[in-house]
This record gives structure tokens, sequence and C-alpha cells, in this order.
């Protein structure tokens, strides 16, 4: 997904679903799913229109597709992530849900740094953030509960980390990360997320029947 090129808004319409792939935009009236609907993209999204509910093996392909692209992660990643998930105690669906909450480049995009998870990923990737004082630069490291994930020093003055943080508050945090006591552009990750912090239209049933295979 890291190397999508197109239109995003186009992979909102494929998915019939709002991904938040682009920001302020998408909290925006001229979101285009909330100008246009769900229409499918291309010249025949609408004679295309999804008439026959998808079942079986397209239904589960959908959902993998959709949760790949909320979380902008390629294939063999996101199936690494699987298998781990499969590995760990507790319902695998569920587990799979939380280790990706729990990468870095989400929790940055939850705590309010930025307004996309693609533009998080840049955050971490061009050195801005932290975990526990120390520069972490890789997207996919896993935060735990009690790790205080910020902004360094140098990089508060950044217009988009600004801008993103003052409106995050508008937008809402999950109860599982919030803003660090006293201390500006830092949020405290309070406990592990739960299944009610996760997008709740995600059916995560659906992608380990199609793994299950
Ligand atoms: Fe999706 Fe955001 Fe584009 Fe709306 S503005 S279609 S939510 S990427």
């Amino acid at each position: 997904m890291a190397r999508y090129r197109d239109a995003v808004c186009r992979l909102c319409r494929r998915e019939g679903a709002k991904l938040f792939l682009k920001g302020d935009r998408c909290y925006k009236p001229s979101c285009p799913i909330e100008k246009r609907g769900t229409q499918p993209p291309g010249q025949h999204g609408n004679s295309m229109r999804r008439g026959k509910a998808l079942v079986g093996y397209g239904q589960q392909l959908r959902e993998k597709q959709k949760v790949k692209r909320i979380y902008f992660i390629l294939e063999g990643q996101f199936r690494n992530y699987f298998e781990k998930a499969a590995r760990q105690k507790g319902i695998t669906g569920e587990n799979l849900l939380f280790l990706l909450e729990r990468r870095l480049d989400n929790a940055v995009y939850r705590a309010g740094f930025s307004t996309s998870r693609r533009q998080a990923r840049q955050l971490v990737n061009h050195g801005h953030i932290e975990v526990n004082g120390r520069k972490v630069d890789i997207p996919s490291f896993q935060v735990k509960a009690g790790d205080v994930v910020s902004v360094k020093d140098a990089s508060r003055k950044n217009p988009h980390i600004e801008g993103a943080w003052q409106t995050a508050a508008g937008r809402g945090r999950p109860s599982w990360i919030a803003p660090a006591d006293g201390a500006d552009m830092s949020a405290r990750v309070a406990s592990l997320p739960t299944r009610a912090d996760v997008d709740r239209s995600i059916n995560e049933q659906l992608i380990v029947e199609l793994y299950s295979k």
C-alpha cells in the first residue's frame, strides 16, 4: 500500500466506506463519500453498483483489502501480522487488529500528531517521533501500555504537526491513548487497545476465514 500512487479517494469508493486516507478532507463535507455516496470509481461505477451483495471469497477478499488500506500495509506484511496473531492466545481476528493498532505510525495518528496514517508514517520515517524520550523511526514498532509517544522538541513548530494537533481534539481520540499530563505534543498509551477502539465496520472474522482456506 505504501507504493500506491493513484488518488486515494478511489480506494474508499472501491471499498464502499470511508477509510480516512486523506487527512483533514476526510472530516469535511468535501469528502467524495459525503458528496457522492459509495458509488464505485470509474465511468461504469454507477452501472456496476453493487446490486448483488458480495458473498464468500469475494466478501472476505474485500474485507482484507479494506483493512490493508486503512493501515497502509502491503500484502506480505499483512500476512505476517495474521500469522503472528494466529500464534497468540485469544481471538485471532481481534489479535490481528490489536497488532495493527499498536503500530507506532497508527499511535502517532491516533494521538493527533498527523491527520492521516500516511502522514504519520512519514513523520516516523523522518525521525520526528520519540518513544519514552528516544527517537524511533520504525513505523511498525509496537507501542505498549505506559509508553509516551511524543514529537521531538525540534519538530514541534512543524506547521503540519501543529495543525494536526490542534484539530485532533475535534476528531476525538480512542480511550487507549491520551495526551500526556503537562507535556505538549506528547501522548501516553494508557492501556492496550480493545475491540471497541477499532473501527466497528471491520469484520475481522472474514479475514480469518480467508487466510484459513
Ligand atoms: Fe476517503 Fe478521506 Fe477521500 Fe473521503 S476524503 S473518500 S474518507 S480518503
